[in-house]
């Protein structure tokens, strides 16, 4: 999702494209102004001159019924409406904004994602749970009643997106909290209970380490049970930050759990006191830089490269074993070994490095293997 002010439809542009170019395959867009809703229009052709055909997901909240009626060339350029039915208004008003937003989707055959956030959650909605909660016999504490309420905004509105016309396919439901078990409760639930898509994501996940790590517990166990069809890493960048941190954290998700492949891995060890010098470091680092910018080059010419599995380890103790289950791995000599280095290409033996010029004789190797296993042959 975008951070800039969507009304500078240059700068929006301009992030959605660093955001497409790393790998987000749809962006999201905040739509909270008429300016804002005026500049879509704009950035859906400032992205098409740049070749950038990420779908567009238009983020309202409060007046979404008003802009997306009064400004129907925003309507018509973006490819999903996020509606966060906590935030429509309340009573008959939020039932008659709903329905306005969801006339528009009809109206334009656009999907919608119905986005339930517990920092947002209908207040009527939880006011009546929790009474009702009250009564019962054997009440339920209060976090189960509020990931109950999420799940019912959800799949009420879903029904009455429905009951208004947006057919069943083009809805996609999501319903995130900020604490990793009562994220996994809420989607489990919601899975048990219909067949809609699900956009997986922490909200508020937080900043660095802190982040990744909740996001990865959360959207781990999730995937894993075959939950979700979209994801998001929510990470609260640091000033000035790089916002594809979170594309690239959601890519790293979907890799580890092998569900999809983007880039080679690098498997290394930890290093210990077999490692006395910095050197096994220096080259993980440097066969991982030296993937990297040979990465665009490869995609293009490489299809399957994405797979590659590439091992860089510190010493005899695990090198051959870790090297030989990579694709293409080099065992580093360590405290007390010979200075030499055996390069392991599927599961073989290839050749011995030393001297040197290892790293530089490993980029090489890597590169003529890339070349041999996934270059297409020459006819003749
Ligand atoms: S492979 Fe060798 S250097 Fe690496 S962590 Fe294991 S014992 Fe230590």
């Amino acid at each position: 999702m975008t951070n800039t002010d969507t009304a500078d439809a240059a700068a929006s542009a301009a992030q959605v494209r660093l955001l497409a170019e790393a790998g987000s395959e749809i962006v999201r867009i905040t739509v909270n102004t008429r300016e804002a809703a005026a500049a879509v229009p704009e950035i859906r052709r400032r992205l098409a001159d740049l070749g950038v055909a990420a779908p567009l997901v238009g983020d309202f909240h409060y007046n979404g019924h008003l802009l997306l009626t009064e400004h129907p060339d925003c309507a018509a350029a973006l490819d999903k409406y996020r509606i966060n039915p906590g935030n429509v208004g309340v009573g008959e008003r939020h039932d008659e904004n709903f329905r306005r937003m969801i006339e528009v989707a009809v109206a334009h055959g656009k999907p919608v994602r119905i986005g339930v956030n517990w920092g947002s959650l209908d207040r009527a909605l939880l006011t009546r749970l929790m009474d009702e909660n009250a009564h019962r016999d054997a009440p339920l504490e209060d976090r189960e009643v509020v990931l109950e309420a999420m799940r019912e905004s959800a799949l009420r509105s879903a029904e009455l997106a429905e009951r208004f016309g947006q057919p069943h396919d083009r809805i996609v439901l999501s319903a995130k909290v900020s604490e990793v078990r009562d994220l996994v409760a809420v989607y489990r639930a919601l899975a048990a209970a219909c067949d809609y898509p699900l956009h997986l994501g922490l909200t508020e996940a937080g900043l660095g380490t802190k982040g990744i790590v909740a996001t990865t517990a959360a959207l781990a166990i999730l995937l894993h049970e075959g939950i979700g069809d979209t994801i998001r890493t929510s990470l609260t960048p640091a000033p000035g930050g790089d916002r594809t941190e979170e594309v690239r954290v959601c890519q790293q998700v979907l890799q580890s759990l092998g569900v999809r492949h983007f880039a080679p891995q690098v498997s290394s060890c930890p290093g210990c006191g077999r490692t006395t010098s910095s050197f096994f470091q220096e080259l993980a680092f440097e066969v991982t830089a030296h993937i990297q910018r040979r990465l665009a080059h490869w995609r293009g010419r490489y299809p399957g490269v994405e797979e590659l599995r590439v091992a860089v380890m510190g010493c005899v103790v695990n090198g051959p074993g870790e090297s030989k289950h990579a694709d293409i791995g080099i065992s580093l000599p360590g405290t007390g070994e010979a200075p030499r280095a055996p390069v392991y290409v599927e599961g073989r033996l290839e050749t011995t490095l030393q001297g040197e010029t290892i790293a530089e004789d490993f980029a090489r190797l890597l590169d003529e293997y890339v070349e041999s296993r996934y270059g297409t042959p020459t006819a003749g």
